[in-house]
């Protein structure tokens, strides 16, 4: 079968009803799989009084305990058994050949393990995605990122391989030397953070370099924050590469469940490998249609050394009412993740979501690619301020960018902030996922 534009033209484009078919399918056989070979999932299913055979309709799923990150971290580390992974693994330790933890900043990291088979089944999921973003064979990927004990862009290079394509690793060199490396060796894609990728592209500048003209990169695979699904963030790579950025979506106890097409419509969501479900985030009801945002649940279907089920990962997200130009019957979502439950905040009372304030910074051709936002408390009233540059070339258009930023961000956010504007490349600068976003409130607790 000529595969065209899918990576599989069976799955990719199975009918919606077909593909609920297989999903109740794949969950039964994770929940029994789950059931006979953890001691958490046992646990946690005999406590909520089921057995998997009480899943028989795809209603039945949400009848099924959910699980979250802190429990993984309650029964991993020492002392406990299957060190470090805990009773939540389904394989005897001998099995596991992969090790991965989670970056998250504060606490205990949650150990990850994978087998091999389960690393295959990594691979498989993003090769779906960059086949769908058009890599082909013919593709010679760069990768101007240090692999390390997260998952990051691990899977994005044994998925190039499998497609073919020629991969290289740009992992201890300095960001002009990968730069260097992309020039001498005609690299045609490359992925990396959005903050990196407009930083490098800064970094190429700053060496003489256009790297529209004098790079060959043409794709752009982003990951590891919002930035891709954000319209003013996705034009401003583009722009700065002359390359199409697609964005592509996972994390590490669950995979990459999600990724835009050529037609950037939306993240898709892979509905052969996982099961995405939206829950209302303050009554828990399922969102099973378009229209209304609400926090993720997720199923890892073929993962089996530490399975997710039912995961709750409290990434915002909402169906498109659209479907996909490019004939996939995985649905997508509307703007991709619109942010974290945890990371909507109430400042002034006013409920904020840090991607909001990106939105309107990155739109303004004015500003430089960075910014910084800062919530202080001046006596019991709370304090916004965010930090931006102007480009050297619009210095003199100060007056009218803080106009501009302080109506945009009342309309979007409805709150007023206090603008000020740094010198051109104060800021600080990252290399990997940026932290501009700072609330310094003093704890309530
Ligand atoms: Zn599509």
């Amino acid at each position: 079968m000529n595969k065209g534009e899918y990576w599989n033209p069976v799955l990719e484009t199975l009918p919606q009803e077909k593909l609920r078919q297989l999903q109740l399918k794949k969950f039964q056989e994770i929940v029994t799989w789950a059931y006979d070979h953890s001691k958490f999932y046992h646990q946690l299913y005999a406590d909520a009084g089921l057995e998997p055979g009480d899943i028989k309709t795809f209603d039945d799923i949400r009848k099924v305990p959910k699980m979250e990150k802190s429990m993984m971290r309650d029964v991993q580390g020492p002392g406990k058994d299957n060190f470090p992974y805990g009773d939540i693994l389904c394989v005897p330790l001998e099995q596991v050949t992969d090790y991965r933890q989670t970056s998250g900043t504060t606490g205990q990291p949650v150990y990850q393990a994978d087998t091999w088979q389960d690393w295959e089944y990594g691979t498989e999921a993003y090769c779906y995605a960059l086949y769908a973003q058009g890599y082909r064979a013919s593709d010679r990927i760069f990768l101007p990122f240090g692999y390390n004990i997260f998952i990051a862009f691990w899977a994005y290079h044994y998925a190039g391989e499998k497609l073919g394509c020629e991969v290289i690793p740009g992992g201890v060199l300095n960001t002009e030397a990968r730069i260097l490396k992309m020039q001498e060796l005609r690299a045609t894609a490359m992925g990396a953070t959005p903050t990196y990728v407009l930083g490098m592209a800064e970094t190429a500048r700053k060496m003489g370099l256009n790297p529209p003209t004098d790079l060959c990169i043409r794709k752009i695979t982003v990951a590891g924050e919002p930035g891709g699904s954000i319209p003013a963030t996705r034009k401003r790579m583009e722009d700065a590469w002359g390359a199409k950025v697609y964005d592509q979506v996972g994390s590490t106890e669950i995979g990459h469940w999600g990724w835009e097409c050529r037609q950037q419509a939306g993240l898709h969501v892979n509905e052969a490998l996982y099961l995405i479900e939206i829950e209302d985030v303050n009554t828990g009801e399922c969102i099973d249609r378009p229209g209304k945002r609400g926090k993720m649940v997720v199923t890892t279907f073929n993962r089996l050394a530490q399975p997710c089920i039912r995961f709750d990962v409290k990434d915002l997200i909402e169906w498109n009412p659209e479907p996909c130009a490019c004939g996939r019957t995985f649905r997508l979502l509307l703007g991709g993740i619109k942010g974290r439950a945890d990371d909507i905040t109430k400042v002034k009372g006013v409920l904020l979501s840090p991607t909001a304030i990106e939105e309107v910074v990155r739109d303004i051709p004015q500003l430089s690619n960075e910014y910084l936002v800062v919530v202080t408390k001046k006596g019991d009233i709370d304090d916004i301020t965010l930090k931006v540059e102007l480009l050297p070339k619009f210095q003199k258009d100060e007056a009218s960018v803080r106009s501009v930023l302080t109506d945009q961000l009342r309309v979007k956010t409805n709150l007023g902030y206090n603008i000020e504007f740094h010198p051109y490349e104060s800021l600080p600068r990252s290399q990997a996922k940026s932290r501009r976003f700072q609330d310094q409130r003093p704890k309530l607790h």
